[in-house]
């Protein structure tokens, strides 16, 4: 059973988001709990959370199906004390919100080192945040998304997912999330069905597909290696519509939430029920 979504809107409050994902034909959705683009937020209120559960309940999407995204600001392995501080509040307060609507993940992308330290360092600091947050929250699985690598960003191999998951103390609380935009300019070739399952087989032995708790499915703008991070519609793009029809057509990404990220909005519809015709 494929869950396929998009990153809906959870404009006017985040009980619209299972309407706008019903009105697209989704049977998965991302969302932001909080304003994405700031650090503070107002509490969620009990009239908003009761809505969202209704609302999911009505149109049949479980804790399973929806992939909550964290906010931009938060870089936890920031080599900054007071901006790393500042994210870990943040991001506690996002796995909070996620409790409080009956969520099951957060995905959050790892963090940038910003030029100031090592990757490795910086994959320490990062898995610091995430057992902290693990320790002063409940039952949400923190779910590390791979990055394109653009910048300073940590988490474009497999190899960091990794070594951020060897590092936290609760397994059963960390999972990882693939984009597909992220892991070709990243550099793992996603276009050719060759490249397609080396890649699959190497996230297999390094991270592990137990982890794998989500996928973003977007096509990607520039080209393999690149480490520039820019989403296309399905097809689009450099990667073309084979890699997701191949996503589509392996097990092994049944059961979690394939979700779109893609630029144009208007044809997520489209998107999802051809994806559901391959
Ligand atoms: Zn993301
Ligand atoms: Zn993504």
């Amino acid at each position: 059973m494929k869950y396929i979504g998009a990153h809906v809107s959870a404009s006017g409050g985040v009980e619209n988001a299972p309407v706008n994902a019903r009105n697209i034909g989704a049977t998965a959705f991302a969302l932001f709990t909080k304003n994405q683009r700031q650090w503070i937020a107002a509490p969620l209120t009990e009239k908003s959370i009761a809505k969202f559960k209704e609302n999911c309940e009505k149109f049949g999407y479980t804790a399973q199906q929806i992939l909550p995204h964290d906010s931009y600001l938060i870089n936890l392995g920031s080599p900054d004390e007071d901006g790393l501080a500042k994210s870990r509040n943040a991001f506690i307060d996002e796995m909070e919100r996620c409790q409080q609507l009956g969520l099951k993940y957060l995905n959050f992308h790892p963090g940038s080192h910003l030029n100031k330290m090592s990757e490795s360092e910086c994959i320490k600091v990062i898995a610091e945040s995430i057992n902290i947050a693990i320790d002063k929250t409940k039952d949400v699985v923190a779910v590390i998304e791979n990055t394109a690598g653009q910048g300073s960003n940590v988490g474009y191999r497999f190899e960091h997912l990794a070594q951020i998951i060897e590092q936290v103390d609760d397994k059963e609380r960390i999972g990882v999330c693939i984009d597909t935009c992220h892991a070709f300019v990243g550099g793992y070739d996603l276009h050719t069905r060759e490249g397609f399952e080396k890649s699959f087989e190497e996230f297999a032995n390094v991270v592990g597909f137990d982890y794998l708790c989500g996928m973003h499915l977007n096509d990607a703008k520039k080209e393999l290696g690149s480490r520039v991070d820019r989403h296309d519609s399905l097809g689009k793009g450099s990667l073309g519509i084979d890699t997701f029809k191949w996503i589509m057509q392996d097990s092994r990404f049944d059961g979690i939430p394939l979700i779109l990220e893609t630029p144009d909005d208007t044809i997520w519809a489209e998107e999802i029920q051809m994806l559901r015709e391959i």
